[in-house]
Formats: C-alpha cells, structure tokens, sequence
C-alpha cells in the first residue's frame, strides 16, 4: 500500500506582499506548514509496521526540500518536489492541476492533506485536487482508520462529528485534532539525507510550462491596498466610570 502527503513550505514571520509582483514574499525562511505534520504523523500511524510506504509531496521553490526533509526525518519513506520556475504565481487552479498529475505518478491508495495552508487559508486544496482525480474526498478528519479496501473517517463539524465511509483510492484532509505529530529524532534527522528525494519539472510530469504559474491560473490579481482606517475608535479606560462612558458613546453613535 501507497500513502501519499502533499505538504506545503510556507513562509515563517509575518507575511508581506511583494508590490510588484502582487504575490506572497516567498523569499526568506520558510518550514514546514504545521497542519501538514498532523497529515504525516497520521500517515506513520496508519503505516504503522506494515510495508507500507509513505511519501510526500510538495509543489514550491527549491527551498521547499527543507520541509519535505523534516517529514523524512519524521519518518516518511520518499520525497518528490516538483519545483519549476514556469510554476511561480500558481493559483489553486494551476497548483492542483500539477498536484494532481504528480500524484497519478505516484498511484497512492490514499492522498492525505493537512487541512490548511498557514499563508494563504485557502483549506480547499484537497478538494480541487480530488476533484481532478475523480476520487472521493473527506475532509477534518479527526479519526481515521482503514479496513478492506475502504476508509472510515470521523469528521468534525460544527454541530459533532459525522461518521464516513469511503472506498479507497480516496483522498483525506485531516484535521489539527486528529494527533500530536512527533519531533523529529536525531536518527531520524541523519537518516533523512540518505532517503531518496526526487526534484521534479513540469516537463517530469508531461505538462507544458504555460498550464503552471500566471499562464495556468484562473486568477489574476488586480490591484493591492491597505486595509481601510479605524473610524471612530476611542479606548476607554475603566476608572469605575466605563460601563456608562460606553453607553454615552453607543447613544451619541445612535446605535442604542
Ligand atoms: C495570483 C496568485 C498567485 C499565487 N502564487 C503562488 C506562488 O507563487 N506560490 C505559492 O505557494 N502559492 C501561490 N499562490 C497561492 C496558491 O493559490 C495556493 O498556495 C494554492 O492554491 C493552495 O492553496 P492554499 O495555500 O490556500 O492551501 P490550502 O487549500 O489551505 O491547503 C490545504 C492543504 O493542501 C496542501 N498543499 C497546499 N499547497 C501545497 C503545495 N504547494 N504543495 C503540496 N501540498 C500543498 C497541504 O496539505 C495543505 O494543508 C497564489 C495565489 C494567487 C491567487
């Protein structure tokens, strides 16, 4: 059996939009999105002692080998990047579509994805991306377990938890509750580098350059501006007087 994880390098710090190209500074330091280590600890439970052989995925910047090394040295089995140039400024659209083609590749029983990226908060991906492969998709998976070719999910929502079967092959957006994923060890980390990690081009998976980046998108973005300015803020400061300050100031705004 195959499972594969598709994990996202995303920026550390606080986020800035570059002017010019109107995109995500992508430029500095980057780790492994955190929801995403909660989709790979899932991945070495289910494999557990099995030959089961877990392998995870990303599409970024070369950068992005860092994060595919941590979950190695967690305990993945394989990494594949697929990192192309003609791949800068793709929009859910044009990701998924080389998301997608990677792992028809790649044939996983199972595809888990973390439930969000911590940049860009889409928590969409996995569904565009088994909408491509004609699978079916669970989502917030907060249990997840595997018997006879099929999968049962126990999936949060706002109101409890639905209970969901689903044949494999099949995809699955875990949620954050779902576990604790694991530091990982020394050994883990020295025993990384020797494990294969394969760098891929759009060419690899027999796309052309314009179905990636600001050619492949669906989305272009117009123009950028500031949030607008507070209006009419004033900050109280309790001197036993507060609750009715607050009340004279809701009366004069004519909002009681
Ligand atoms: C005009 C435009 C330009 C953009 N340019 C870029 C760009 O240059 N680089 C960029 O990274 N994003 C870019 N984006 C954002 C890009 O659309 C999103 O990264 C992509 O659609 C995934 O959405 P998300 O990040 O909100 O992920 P979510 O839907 O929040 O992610 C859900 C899960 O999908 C998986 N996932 C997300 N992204 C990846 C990935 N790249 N590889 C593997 N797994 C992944 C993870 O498991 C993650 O937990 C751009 C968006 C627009 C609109």
């Amino acid at each position: 059996m195959r499972i594969a994880v598709c994990v996202k390098h995303v920026p550390e710090g606080s986020a800035r939009i570059d002017p010019v190209s109107k995109r995500l500074d992508r430029s500095g330091e980057g780790a492994l999105n955190h929801f995403d280590a909660n989709a790979v600890e899932e991945a070495l439970r289910l494999k557990g002692e099995s030959d089961t052989e877990v392998v995870v995925l990303s599409m970024g910047p070369e950068k992005a080998a860092d994060s595919l090394r941590k979950a190695l040295a967690m305990g993945a089995d394989r990494a594949v990047l697929v990192s192309d140039e003609s791949a800068a400024g793709s929009d859910l659209l044009a990701t998924s579509r080389v998301l997608a083609k990677a792992l028809e590749r790649e044939g996983a029983d199972l595809v888990l994805f973390g439930q969000q990226a911590s940049d860009a908060d889409g928590a969409v991906l996995w569904a565009a991306v088994a909408e491509r492969l004609r699978r079916p998709v669970v989502s917030q998976a907060a249990e997840l377990s595997l018997q006879d070719g099929s999968l049962r999910v126990k999936r949060q929502t706002e109101f409890g938890y639905d209970v969901i079967e689903a044949p494999l092959p099949a995809v699955v957006a875990v949620s954050d509750a779902i576990n604790e994923p694991r530091y990982p060890s020394l050994k883990g980390i020295m025993g990384a580098k020797r494990k294969p990690q394969e760098v891929l081009s759009l060419a690899d998976l027999g796309l052309e350059a314009s179905a990636a980046g600001e050619a492949g998108s669906g989305t272009k973005v117009l123009a950028l501006a500031d949030p607008p300015a507070r209006g009419d803020a004033r900050k109280i400061e309790d001197d036993g007087n507060a609750a009715q300050a607050i009340l004279d100031f809701l009366v004069e705004k004519r909002l009681v």
